[in-house]
C-alpha cells in the first residue's frame, strides 16, 4: 500500500472520490492537491487534509486560495510549473493523475521520471503519447495501476497471467450511454442536457459526453492498446447495459476472466492505492440475485461513429490520436459551451484528423503540434 498521495485535479469527480478514499483508509497522506479554478472547494480539502503543497490553475485563483488560508502551512503554487512540482514531490510515492485532458500529459512524465506510482484516471494521456509514457515508465520503473474501470478490470483479470502471449483479447464493456438503441433522427436533435445523463455513472462533463458520443470508448480502446500492449485486433467492444461486467479477458485457452462489482469508482481508486493488497472499501456490495439480467451486444459504429474514427487513428497510430484527442477536447468544449450540435462533434473531429499532419513516430513535440492544429482546425471549421 502508498503511504503519501499527491492528486491531480482533486475537485474533480475522481480527485473528491479519490479523498474519499483516501479518508477512509489508515496510514495515507496527502502531499500535494491540485485543482483548476474552484477556490473554495480546494480550501476546504486543504483544510481536511493539509497537504504541503496546493495548486491552482491561474495565478488570479492561486492568491485568492492564499487569502482563503492564511492560517494553514500549507505552500501555495500555481500553473504547469506547479503541476510538475506537485507531480513530483519528494515524499509522495503516488500520484493520482485526475486532471480532464491533454494538460496531464507532462506532469505525468514528469512522475514516472520521479519513479511515483501512478494512479492513472487521465487517459487523454496515454491516448495522445502513450508510446512515450510507457516506455518512461519501463525505464524509470514507474509502476502504472490504471484507474479508469474498464483497464482497472482487465489489470485485475490479468493478475497472475506471466505471460502475455496467453491473451486472445481484451472485451472492453461499455454501457452504451443516455442514447443507446436511438434512431439516427433522434440523435441528430438531442442536447446538452440530454447527453449529460448518463446512466450508471457520475462524472465530469466532459467524459460524460464522450460516453454519449462513444468515443470514450474510442479512447479507451486506445489507452488499453498502450497500457497492455496489444494490437487493435485484441481489443474490442461489447455493450453491456448494466455496467456490471467492468471488462474481460479471454485467453488462448478459451477461459474468460471478468471483473464484476457495484459500479463504484472508489474500488478501481482503492485498488490503485493499496495494490497489491486488497482491503475493505465502502463499495456496495454485489447482489448477483438482485441485478438486471446480464446482457451484452455489438456496439452500432453507424450511429456512434466516433468510435469507429477512433478504431481508424489507432490502426493509424502516429498523430492520428493526438489529433483526434486535441480535436475532440475542442469539439465537447464547443458542445457544452451550446456552440455546436451532437453530430457536429463527429464532423469536426473526423475533418481535423484529416487536416493534421501525420507524422508516424512522432516526438514529444510533434504530439504536442499535433494536438494544437487539432485544436484549432475545429476552432476554424466551427467558425464557418
Ligand atoms: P472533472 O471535470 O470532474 O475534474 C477534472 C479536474 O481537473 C478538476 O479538479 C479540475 O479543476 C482539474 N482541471 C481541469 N482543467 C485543468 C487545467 N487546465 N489545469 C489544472 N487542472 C485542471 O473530470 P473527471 O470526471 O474527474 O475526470 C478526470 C479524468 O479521469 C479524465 O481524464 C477522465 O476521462 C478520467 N476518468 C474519469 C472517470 C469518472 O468516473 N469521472 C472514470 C474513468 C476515467
Ligand atoms: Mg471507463
Amino acid at each position: 500500500m502508498v503511504k503519501c498521495v499527491s492528486i491531480l485535479g482533486s475537485t474533480g469527480s475522481i480527485g473528491r472520490q479519490s479523498l474519499d478514499v483516501i479518508s477512509r483508509l489508515e496510514g495515507i497522506r496527502v502531499a500535494a492537491l491540485t485543482a483548476g479554478s474552484r477556490v473554495e472547494q480546494m480550501a476546504e480539502q486543504c483544510r481536511q487534509f493539509r497537504p504541503r503543497l496546493a495548486v491552482m490553475a491561474s495565478q488570479e485563483a492561486a492568491e485568492a486560495l492564499r487569502r482563503e488560508l492564511q492560517t494553514l502551512e500549507t505552500e501555495i503554487a500555481w500553473g504547469e510549473e506547479g503541476l510538475i512540482r506537485a507531480a513530483t514531490l519528494e515524499e509522495a510515492d503516488c500520484v493520482i493523475t485526475a486532471v480532464v485532458g491533454m494538460v496531464g500529459l507532462k506532469p505525468t512524465l514528469a512522475a514516472i521520471r520521479s519513479k511515483k506510482r501512478i494512479g492513472l484516471a487521465n487517459k487523454e494521456t496515454l491516448v495522445c503519447a502513450g508510446e512515450l509514457v510507457m516506455e518512461e515508465a519501463d525505464r524509470w520503473g514507474a509502476e502504472i495501476v490504471p484507474v479508469d474501470s474498464e483497464h482497472s478490470a482487465i489489470f485485475q483479470c490479468l493478475m497472475g497471467c506471466g505471460d502475455r502471449r496467453e491473451v486472445k483479447r481484451l472485451l472492453l464493456t461499455c454501457s452504451g450511454g443516455p442514447f443507446f438503441g436511438m434512431e439516427q433522427e433522434q440523435l441528430k436533435a438531442v442536447t446538452k442536457a440530454d447527453a449529460l445523463r448518463h446512466p450508471n455513472w457520475k462524472m465530469g462533463p466532459k467524459i460524460t459526453v464522450d460516453c454519449a458520443t462513444l468515443m470514450n470508448k474510442g479512447l479507451e480502446v486506445i489507452e488499453a492498446m498502450r497500457l497492455y500492449r496489444l494490437p487493435l485486433e485484441q481489443v474490442d467492444v461489447l455493450i453491456h447495459r448494466q455496467s456490471i461486467v467492468h471488462s474481460m479477458v479471454e485467453f488462448t485457452d478459451g477461459a474468460v476472466m471478468a471483473q464484476m462489482g457495484t459500479p463504484d469508482m472508489r474500488l478501481p481508486i482503492q485498488l490503485a492505492l493499496t495494490y497489491p493488497q486488497r482491503t475493505i472499501s465502502p463499495v456496495e456490495p454485489l447482489d448477483l440475485t438482485k441485478c438486471a439480467a446480464l446482457t451484452f451486444c455489438q456496439p452500432d459504429l453507424e450511429k456512434f461513429p466516433c468510435l469507429a474514427l477512433a478504431r481508424a487513428c489507432a490502426q493509424r497510430g502516429g498523430t492520428a490520436c493526438p489529433a483526434m484527442n486535441g480535436a475532440n477536447e475542442e469539439a465537447v468544449a464547443l458542445f457544452l459551451a451550446d456552440e455546436i450540435g451532437f453530430y457536429d462533434i463527429y464532423r469536426l473531429v473526423a475533418q481535423a484528423v484529416e487536416q493534421v499532419p501525420f507524422i508516424q513516430n512522432p516526438t514529444l513535440e510533434q504530439i504536442l503540434e499535433a494536438d494544437r492544429l487539432a485544436r484549432l482546425a475545429v476552432r476554424n471549421s466551427s467558425n464557418h
